[in-house]
């Protein structure tokens, strides 16, 4: 017998067939060596919109045959031969079956008559022995394996009716469990692989018949609509029930159920079994945990994308589907119309079987269409055949010859759905929403610990906060210490600086200073080696000038001297020889006349002269005195500057000078012995003279204008011998004229002048004279003598002939008409000789004696001339002025005891008061007694009582009024102190007992 070509018609050819189903599947046909290989195969690409396809390659597996996956995608075919059944074997007991198997082949054997067969190659040739677990180990574990794994599976049987199909699917073998069909057993094995925890199978049960779906497990569902995933093309069954199953014998009851379900309602419709075909469904859905080695996007059924991260566990979930499909008997496709079934029911049966041959046709040929919408078994089967299933197809025949058609087309079924090639794929897709539970929950944690984290920032933060406050609190507060801190130190700072610059403007300045005085220093040292050379040059020059200067001025006095002396030695010799004259004159009046008095007057002259003599002997000697004084300190001076020669040479000229002034000391002493004879002999003729004048001068003097008018004090030698000049002047007056004595007076000659006034004063001693004199205009010549006149005897002359002429009360006030005071006054001012001023002071004294005058005489000046005057010291003088205070005091108490006068004393107010009581106690009698005269006067009267105790007078009133030597004033005193309440009161307050 040959192998059939069919085969190779249609383009297979007999080869090795690799059975990638599974391993046991490999296993159990790699014995099989007759396996064909199909020579073509229809490349099929993903349904569109499957998600996470696991593509399989459909070709490399099947060359290495090690592939466990399932390369192949082919429809894989075994044919199943029913034993004979008694009818079969007592009918067709007289023939031979009509096929012939070769399972060792997988081939199968057609007679088409006794000569005539043809060969078929399967994938597994199952024999009528074949035991129902070998049955389902070969065709149906590879499929369960497989769905186990994830892939859609399909188990569907293919037959006559009667020739096992329900026998191979549906036996449940409760009373052989070696007839357990594949259901069962695909049910043990699934139950067996799957998780209970985490795995889910469900199980549907249905039936087709006249285009209707009927769900087995509820009857009253008997137009179950089909649905198609628009995307994916799957299919499904919405309104089925679906139940899920956890063992083996709850699955049993639901096949029993289904079964009798079926029985029921093929009764009730008047059909049966083989008229309809059942479909069990089982679910599997499994989860798998896949680690993403790297980022990736997934798209979800409503397309929205998610990313998933990588190193993430995504949870998969793998739906497959298991469909195991018991179809009604093939035999209905040809026989449909033949044997009057009914026209729908027949359409209906061949519209799905001869569907499903079209399709398998199609799929078989490549064709581009493939009708699988035609008929809803096509439509419940499209994944089965041409889809994405493992699908596994049992072909069952009986060994009769009369159904050898039945059994041919069978087969030839068989052969075409070999060549349908499927591309199984993994039905995994990603858990969305466990996936969605996961992250929500791991959201939820996140939230969880966000809010904790959060809290624990926003805590964090507070405390943060509360500790940025309290640092920015202490930073404030260190930043104030620091800005204090800063300004004390900047204080201190700018302190020190201004200390600094002061010093260092100090520095600078003592610095300067220091330089300007060592500069001051050089420069006076300079300056005063300069100086001093220069001075001891100057002092030298100076002192060699003074000498000479000196010695000039000594030769220039000694020879004024020398002059003076010839002119007196010359006078003398004329003095002598007018002695001589006179004595011979004498001689000759002492025969006539009485010619003594004109000696006498010579005499006085000579006198006079001898006294100036002496005066200028005193006054040389003093200059002699100064000029040694002067010479001991040149010779110091000289001998410090080693100038000897000099002073060797002053030195000689002054003992020069020494032995010329001893020459004329010797001279002037020689002199004056001479000048005493004539003294001697001038003395003897003023005794004549005295002892005849002597009555007229105390009559003169008693009858002066006030008898408290006190004289000048005279002494009393000279006195006499001036008593004695007068008279011989009175009567030279006499001879000569007053008219030409006064004219004199005003002669160019000094000598002449000087002669002239002594004559007038001698004749104004005289109080018969004083009128004479007035009325001839003596006293007019004499106050311009005295203020005119240069010469100091001149001017002491005229004084004194003034005060003599004062004494009289008519002259004083002629003297006050004529500006006497006034002139008296400046010579008092301007005199500095002794006898000049006691001569003045004597005038003033007798004015301030005259009562009417007092005013006059105080506004002029005349008491502060006469104050003026006790400079002098000269007792004389000091006298006079007494004389004028008593005069003066004297004629004040009179004023105020008359009432015609009041206030204060113009002495006081003329600053008299200190004099007096300086002087109250002096111990010169002649001043003294003026003295305690006055102040007993001013004290009489209270005017002037505060001013007597204030300038401390009141202690010299108590004294005169104890001591005084002349009772008179003594008394006055006493009653003075007395009758003056302000002394009485200052007493007691001094507590003085008086
Ligand atoms: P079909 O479902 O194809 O119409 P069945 O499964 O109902 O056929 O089988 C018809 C009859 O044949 C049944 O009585 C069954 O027991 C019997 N039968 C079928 N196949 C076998 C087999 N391989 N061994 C023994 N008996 C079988
Ligand atoms: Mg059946």
């Amino acid at each position: 017998m040959a192998f059939a070509s069919h085969n190779s018609k249609n383009g297979l050819h007999a080869s090795r067939l690799d059975r990638p189903l599974s391993v046991n599947s490999m296993k159990s046909l790699a014995s099989s060596p007759t396996a064909l290989t199909p020579t073509s195969t229809r490349p099929k690409s993903a349904a569109p919109g499957s998600s996470s396809v696991q593509r399989r390659n459909g070709t490399g597996a099947q060359k290495s045959g090690k592939d466990d996956s399932g390369v192949s995608g082919r429809v894989r075919v075994a044919v199943r031969l029913r034993p004979r059944n008694a009818e079969e074997l007592a009918a067709d007991a007289d023939f031979a079956d009509c096929v012939e198997l070769l399972p060792e082949l997988k081939r199968l054997k057609l007679r088409k008559n006794n000569w005539d067969c043809e060969t078929y190659q399967f994938d597994e040739v199952l024999t009528e022995t074949a035991s129902q677990k070998r049955v389902y180990e070969v065709v149906a574990k590879p499929v369960v394996e497989s769905v186990l794994e994830g892939y859609n599976g399909t188990v569907m049987a293919y037959g006559q009716t009667g020739t096992g199909k329900t026998f191979t699917l549906g036996r449940l073998g409760e009373e052989d469990c070696a007839d357990r069909g594949i259901m069962v057993r695909a049910m043990e094995d699934i139950l067996a692989d799957i998780s209970p925890e985490h795995d889910t199978l469900t199980v549907s049960y249905l039936q087709l018949y006249m285009e209707t779906v009927q769900d087995l497990l509820a009857p009253e569902r008997d137009n179950i609509a089909i649905v198609e995933d628009p995307k994916t093309g799957d299919v499904s069954l919405p309104g089925t029930t679906l139940v899920e199953l956890k063992d083996q014998k709850s699955f049993l009851e639901l096949l029993q159920t289904g079964e009798a379900n079926r029985f029921a309602s093929n009764t009730k419709l008047n059909t049966e079994s083989s008229r309809s075909h059942a479909l069990l469904l089982v679910n599997v859905k499994r989860s798998a945990k896949n680690k993403q080695e790297k980022d990736f996007v997934i798209h979800n059924e409503n397309g929205n994308s998610v990313h998933v991260s990588k190193g993430h566990r995504v949870p998969t979930i793998r739906k497959s589907k298991l469909l195991i499909v018991d179809l009604a008997g093939s035999e209905r496709v040809d026989k449909s119309g033949s044997e009057g079934h009914q026209l729908e029911e027949a359409k209906a049966i061949n519209l799905s079987l001869t569907s499903l041959g079209k399709c398998i046709n199609a799929l078989a040929e490549n064709s581009p269409h493939v009708p699988t919408r035609d008929s809803k078994l096509t439509r419940l089967l499209r994944d089965s055949f041409g889809g994405t299933a493992r699908t596994s197809l049992i072909i069952t025949i009986g060994p009769s010859p009369r159904h050898r058609g039945e059994t041919s087309s069978t087969i030839l079924f068989g052969q075409r759905a070999m060549k349908v090639e499927n591309m199984v794929k993994l039905k995994e897709e990603f858990d969305y929403k466990s996936l969605c539970r996961r992250l929500e929950a791991e959201l939820d944690k996140l939230i969880a610990d966000n809010e904790r984290q959060a809290q624990a920032i926003f805590d964090g933060e507070e405390d943060m906060e509360r500790k940025l406050e309290e640092a920015g609190t202490r930073v404030a507060e260190a930043e104030s210490k620091v800005a204090a801190a800063l300004e004390v130190i900047s204080k201190e700072k700018q302190r020190q600086q201004k200390e600094l610059v002061e010093m260092m403007q100090n520095l600078q300045i003592e610095r300067a200073h220091r330089e300007r005085l060592e500069l001051e220093l050089r420069e006076n040292v300079q300056d005063l080696q300069d100086k001093k050379k220069k001075q001891i040059y100057a002092e030298n020059e100076k002192h060699q000038k003074e000498i000479r200067d000196i010695l000039e001025q000594h030769q220039q006095e000694i020879k004024d001297v020398q002059t003076r002396l010839a002119n007196e030695c010359g006078q003398r010799e004329r003095l002598e020889k007018e002695l001589h004259e006179a004595n011979i004159c004498l001689q000759q009046s002492k025969e006539i006349l009485e010619p003594e008095n004109i000696h006498k007057e010579e005499l006085s002259d000579l006198k006079q002269m001898l006294e100036k003599e002496c005066e200028l002997r005193q006054q040389a000697e003093r200059e002699l005195d100064a000029f040694k004084r002067e010479e001991k300190k040149l010779t110091n001076g000289i001998t410090e500057k080693n100038d000897i020669g000099e002073i060797w040479v002053l030195k000689k000229r002054l003992e020069q000078e020494l032995l010329e002034r001893e020459k004329l000391e010797d001279e002037i002493k020689s002199l004056k012995q001479q000048l005493l004879q004539v003294h001697v002999d001038a003395e003897e003729e003023a005794i004549l003279q005295r002892s005849r004048t002597i009555g007229k001068g105390s009559s003169a003097r008693s009858s002066g204008g006030s008898n408290s008018t006190i004289s000048l004090h005279t002494p009393s030698n000279m006195k006499d011998t001036i008593n004695g000049q007068r008279a011989t002047i009175a009567k030279l007056f006499e001879q000569v004229g007053l008219q030409k004595i006064l004219s004199l007076l005003e002669s160019e000659d000094v000598d002449v002048r000087v002669h002239a006034v002594k004559v007038v004063a001698n004749l104004a001693a005289e109080e018969v004279n004083q009128e004479k004199i007035v009325e001839a205009g003596g006293l007019g010549s004499l106050l311009t003598l005295l203020q005119s006149s240069e010469d100091e005897t001149i001017r002491r002359v005229a004084a004194g002939a003034i005060a003599n002429l004062a004494m009289n009360e008519t002259n004083q006030e002629l003297i006050m008409a004529q500006g006497g005071i006034g002139l008296l006054a400046r010579t008092a001012d301007d005199a500095e000789d002794p006898q000049t001023l006691r001569m003045v002071a004597g005038a003033i004294a007798n004015l301030c004696g005259n009562d009417k005058l007092q005013i006059k005489l105080r506004e002029e000046g005349g008491i502060r001339a006469l104050l003026g005057m006790v400079r002098s010291r000269h007792a004389d003088v000091l006298a006079q002025v007494a004389r004028g205070i008593a005069n003066f005091a004297k004629c004040e108490s009179r004023g105020a005891a008359q009432g015609y006068r009041t206030g204060r004393s113009l002495l006081i107010e003329d600053g008299a008061l200190p004099w007096i009581v300086a002087n109250a106690n002096n111990e010169a009698s002649s001043i003294r007694r003026h003295i305690e005269l006055a102040l007993c006067h001013l004290a009489q009267h209270e005017v002037n009582a505060k001013d007597v105790v204030s300038g401390g007078a009141l202690w010299e009133l108590i004294r005169i009024s104890r001591e005084c030597s002349r009772e008179d004033i003594r008394s006055l005193a006493q009653r003075t102190l007395n009758a003056s309440p302000t002394f009485q009161a200052e007493l007691r307050r001094l507590h003085v007992t008086y």
